[in-house]
């Protein structure tokens, strides 16, 4: 029998720890909602025929909401060894195959690690959302949704359109690979022990086409070179690289265009023409 989310936490003394970025989900309702609405938006009525991995599990509250939708497989990645334990009694209690890695997600490929098709699922650790969520992004056809939640000015980030102050490298690089929609945001005082900041989750559907690797790491050069001085006109920006400049030129972007004023469309002609 499973004992309530909060009486987990008692019983393993699980005292949340800043360094790894635990701020945890207690309340059911939430967790069920996340799950819910990441389903119903891929149209779909669980996760049958899907191996799912959810990065930092910590005390199962989102892990019990997968679990109930039923995946083929469920693979969590969990640094912090206190959680072990948790996530042990957790298998103990379901007959779906439950893989448990102890282990810094950062270092995992999981298109090695987990069996197609694969979803994503993670209420991510702030300290580290980008870096992972940029792994994910260069593999975005090893996924079939990712459901992702991070603090709210990141995800601000991601879907900011051409203009906004907010719109960056991480930007083109999620709008080139992928179609990403709003589920919710949550306040603070949702989770234990209450951040600072509110928290966006959001899902990421892989393109039909994405850019090559090769493609993508030229628009990733191209991207850091531009937004690097974004306040500076491309003739300034992209002056180290000046066959990117030239393409800029055969292909009537102007050089006198600052790098926010490009919509993600125009950095991959480029880096498709140079
Ligand atoms: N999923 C839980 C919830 O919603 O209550 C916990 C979310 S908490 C924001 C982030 C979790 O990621 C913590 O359990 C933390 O220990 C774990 N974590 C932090 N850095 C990690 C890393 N590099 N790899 C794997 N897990 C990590």
């Amino acid at each position: 029998m499973l004992l309530s989310l909060r009486k987990t936490v008692e019983k393993h003394g699980l005292l949340a720890a800043k360094a790894l970025g635990q701020n945890f989900l207690l309340d059911r309702n939430i967790t069920d909602k996340i799950v819910r609405l990441s389903l119903s938006r891929q149209s779909i009525g669980s996760f049958a025929g899907c191996h799912v991995c959810e990065i930092g599990p910590g005390p199962g509250g989102l892990t019990r909401a997968v679990l109930e939708a039923a995946p083929d497989s469920l693979t969590v990645i969990e640094m912090d060894a206190r959680c072990i334990a948790i996530m042990e009694e957790l298998k103990a209690e379901t007959d779906i195959p439950f893989r448990i890695i102890n282990g810094d997600a950062l270092t995992f490929d999981l298109s090695e690690e987990i069996r197609a098709p694969r979803q994503l699922i993670s209420n991510l650790p702030y300290n580290v959302s980008v870096p992972l969520l940029t792994g994910w992004l260069h593999q975005a056809e090893s996924y079939r949704a990712m459901t992702l939640m991070f603090q709210k000015e990141v995800a601000e980030r991601i879907t900011a359109p051409t203009r906004c102050k907010d719109y960056g490298r991480l930007s083109v690089l999620a709008q080139l690979t992928c179609d990403v929609v709003k589920l919710l945001e949550l306040p603070p005082e949702c989770f234990t022990p209450a951040p600072k900041i509110r928290s966006t989750v959001l899902l990421f559907t892989p393109k039909p086409a994405i850019p090559s690797a090769e493609i993508l790491s030229k628009v990733e050069k191209l991207t850091a070179l531009a937004f690097g001085q974004r306040r500076k006109m491309l003739r300034q920006s992209l002056k180290s690289w000046p066959q990117a400049l030239e393409t800029c030129a055969a292909i009537g972007i102007s050089p006198t265009a600052r790098a926010e004023e490009l919509p993600p469309a125009a950095y991959l002609q480029l880096a498709e023409k140079i």
